[in-house]
């Protein structure tokens, strides 16, 4: 999905304009995949924009940081935190998606990279629906990856790493080319994993059913939220192994990411999904999280960090 330039980018300590936050082609992650990155969105709401699970997020950078031994003391979490609401803010932007990114940068060729220096950036851009604009609606149809996902003994699921990103490209080129939206990961043993970048709930029986972290999924912060929201809507949510045929035999299935948000799926390898379009729990759970991230839904979970935007200059002063 193409992106609209923003003003300001946040580049190793200074904000700077769209066009000058570059960085030189020996940078080693351009080479090696040696950085740490999140996705985070920010929703319009009747009192501006505000940041959903901002701190889950950061966590979750620090935690991607920690495992590539990437010392974070000059951006502790509160200034991250804040730098990623000052880029919604700068930028004047209503809703948008927040692309904070560590990494390894120019200083020797070398697979080591504890030698290079540690480069950051942030920036807002605008983005709308990921996996296409009536996804969130009517579902979208998905197959079953010739690719697995990485065990937790050949790399660290519970990174965001840029490296470890190739196999979900893999995945999705797969299914774009296939005629796909999105293609389904199995892990290392044939049980279901995820999507190259969302998580996946099943429903059957009236339960909402998804693979355990020790199916090396990414930790999930939608996939979290899904299961909060379940739970606040008194269903029951199971951890279990998912089998490939437990795919086609679900009620319904559901994927779930911050590019993704809540989104549908209609089919698995042409395979219709119980009726075949949304289901009944998936409405329900999507119903509560639109409302959520939008502040429509009392924001019980304090999921919510407020963008301040200034306030529009008042006639005659
Ligand atoms: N799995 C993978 C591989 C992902 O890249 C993502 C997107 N970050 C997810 C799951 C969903 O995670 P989240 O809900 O935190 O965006």
């Amino acid at each position: 999905m193409a992106i609209n330039p923003t003003d300001w980018i946040f580049l190793n300590g200074a904000w700077v304009q769209w066009e000058k936050a570059t960085v030189h082609v020996t940078t080693h992650a351009l080479h090696y995949g040696s950085s740490a990155f999140e996705g985070i969105r920010a929703y319009e709401t009747e009192d501006g924009p505000a940041v959903f699970r901002l701190d889950a997020h950061i966590t979750r950078l620090l935690d991607s940081c920690k495992v590539l031994r990437i010392p974070m003391d000059d951006y502790p979490q509160a200034e991250l935190e804040r730098l990623c609401v000052e880029s919604v803010q700068r930028n004047g932007l209503r809703s948008c998606y927040i692309r904070p990114i560590v990494f390894r940068g120019a200083g020797g060729l070398g697979l080591y990279p504890l030698d290079c220096p540690i480069d950051i950036a942030i920036f807002a851009v605008e983005w709308g629906r990921y996996l296409g604009a009536e996804s969130v609606e009517q579902g979208v149809d998905a197959m079953v990856s010739s690719w697995r996902r990485f065990s937790a003994s050949t790399a660290m699921p519970l990174g965001k790493i840029g490296g470890q990103y190739v196999t979900s490209q893999l995945v999705s080129v797969e299914a774009r080319a296939s005629g796909f939206a999105e293609g389904i990961m199995l892990d290392e043993r044939g049980c279901v994993c995820e999507g190259a970048g969302e998580n996946l709930f099943a429903v059957k029986g009236g339960r909402l059913i998804t693979p355990p972290m020790a199916s090396a999924i990414l930790g999930g912060i939608t996939r979290d939220s899904v299961i909060q929201i379940a739970r606040d809507l008194g269903i029951e949510v199971v951890f279990e192994a998912i089998s490939r045929d437990m795919l086609y035999l679900a009620d319904e299935l559901l994927m779930t990411g911050t590019a993704a948000e809540v989104t549908p799926v209609r089919s698995v390898d042409r395979i219709q999904i119980g009726k075949g379009g949304r289901g009944k729990i998936t409405q329900r759970i999507q119903e509560r999280f639109f409302a959520q991230v939008a502040g429509k839904h009392p924001d019980t979970h304090g999921w919510l960090t407020r963008v301040p935007m200034p306030e529009p200059a008042t006639v005659g002063a």
